[in-house]
């Protein structure tokens, strides 16, 4: 048993699929589950619909007629036989969209960015599998929201780790005793009342891990338009190396920091279980890539993580007092309320400074509700550089034409919230 995922680059376009397609059939020598993401830029594109509907922002037939000819136009290379049933799935997931679209809002923001930012997940599987079964890669599709069952915190689901682990060993597994290769997608689980719910953007790779994790899988397989894991982002730095090998420590670090090769929450299930973590290329998948396995010996390679469109929050009590405890529980409790990850934080006596990335539609209530109680003085459009196993040199490079507002340095990492410097 061994799961395989593959993210919105491996099936953007026919092309893509069919290389999709020509690795199931080289690497699939045992039962595979493969988990897919959304095709594309299909979630960021969802969003806009989620904003176009519930903030009536933008247009909503404008983006679902994009959604639909994008994935129709993939399924017309992939599937010339029109009398396929995947074309009627097709339709009827944007009949079923159209529908919901034509209802007011009924519940939260979050709740219904789940129920159709999760359809991105359920088409592309769909098409996939469909195309897999016609060049007889014999696969059986599954709906991912029967198997990962989560509570209702939508957007942010937490998965039910008996009920999933129940639900996987008694009815997923016994799949395989007609299929060698189940498709299912990632990102999604479902609630007990049937409700969808998503894991957090970016969640297919916790997915392919929670799924490995209730199977006892052998390996997973992360394939990815890089090499493998990579010692800063390729975005970013020209120079970017490949990390052939980590522990789950390391990369637990990386990840957390920001690295965005693979989601911070994958690693820690298949530690639990010492399963192998592989990051290969897609375009490449002869070549090795990164294993991350359990290992003493950590990494000394220099790693950047760098994120952008971050805000740097300075808070202070409206009494001059000093930030004490009871200030800072007040504080994160009010970061908890709107779901806001500390990317970095540092206390001084009258000011906490928090950074974090900027999502308008929860920092900006978050800010009404921190000046009730705070001074809230913040810095947008600053960058957040995370730097493992650093050197003074090193530094020097980083923040060259750039003001550095707040560096925090331990034994082996280094962070600064950095701005362009507008003297350069
Ligand atoms: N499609 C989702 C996203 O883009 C999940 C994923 O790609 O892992 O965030
Ligand atoms: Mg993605």
């Amino acid at each position: 048993m061994q799961v395989f995922k593959f993210g919105g680059a491996s099936v953007k376009d026919a092309d893509s699929v069919k290389n999709v397609a020509s690795i199931l059939k080289k690497q699939a020598n045992q039962a595979t589950i493969v988990v897919i993401s959304a095709m594309g830029k299909t979630t960021n594109k969802l969003e806009q619909l989620v904003n176009a509907y519930f903030y009536k922002d933008g247009d909503i037939e404008t983006i679902l007629t994009e959604l639909k000819t994008y994935h129709l136009s993939i399924l017309n290379q992939l599937i010339p036989n029109k009398a396929n049933g995947i074309f009627n799935d097709i339709e009827n997931v944007f009949v079923e969209l159209l529908w919901a679209l034509e209802e007011e809002p009924s519940s939260t923001y979050n709740y219904h960015y789940d129920q159709l930012v999760s359809q991105g997940e359920v088409l592309a599987t769909k098409i996939v599998s469909a195309y897999l079964n016609e060049v007889e890669i014999k696969n059986k599709w599954v709906d991912a929201r029967g198997f990962i069952q989560t509570d209702n915190s939508y957007r942010e689901g937490k998965v039910n780790y008996e009920l999933s682990e129940h639900l996987i060993q008694t009815e997923l597994l016994p799949i395989f005793n007609s299929f060698n290769i189940i498709v299912t997608q990632g990102f999604i689980g479902g609630t007990s009342e049937n409700f969808t719910t998503t894991l957090g953007r970016e969640g297919s790779d916790y997915t392919a891990a929670l799924l490995a994790y209730f199977t006892d899988a052998k390996q997973v397989i992360i394939w990815k338009d890089v090499p493998g894991v990579l010692n800063a982002d390729p975005k970013y730095f020209k120079n970017a190396k490949k990390i052939d090998e980590l522990n789950y420590h390391d990369a637990i670090e990386l990840t957390y920091y920001g690295a965005s090769v693979i989601h911070p929450k994958t690693i820690k299930p298949l530690q639990n279980k010492n399963i192998p973590l592989y990051v290969k290329s897609f375009i490449n998948p002869q070549e090795a890539g990164t294993i991350i396995k359990d290992s003493d010996k950590r990494s000394n390679a220099t790693s950047y993580i760098f994120k952008v469109n971050q805000i740097l929050l300075s808070i202070q009590p409206k009494d001059f007092s000093f930030i004490a405890e009871d200030n800072l529980s007040n504080i994160f409790t009010l970061f908890s309320k709107y779901n806001v990850h500390v990317n970095m934080m540092q206390n001084s006596a009258i000011s906490f400074s928090v950074c974090t990335d900027y999502d308008e539609h929860k920092i900006e209530p978050l800010l009404k509700d921190l000046q009730q109680q705070f001074k809230v003085l913040y810095n947008k459009d600053v960058e957040l550089m995370t730097v493992r196993n650093y050197d003074q040199d090193i530094i020097a490079n980083l923040t060259e034409n750039k003001l550095v507002i707040i560096e925090q340095r331990s034994r082996n990492t280094l962070q600064m919230v950095m701005k362009e410097d507008s003297a350069f």
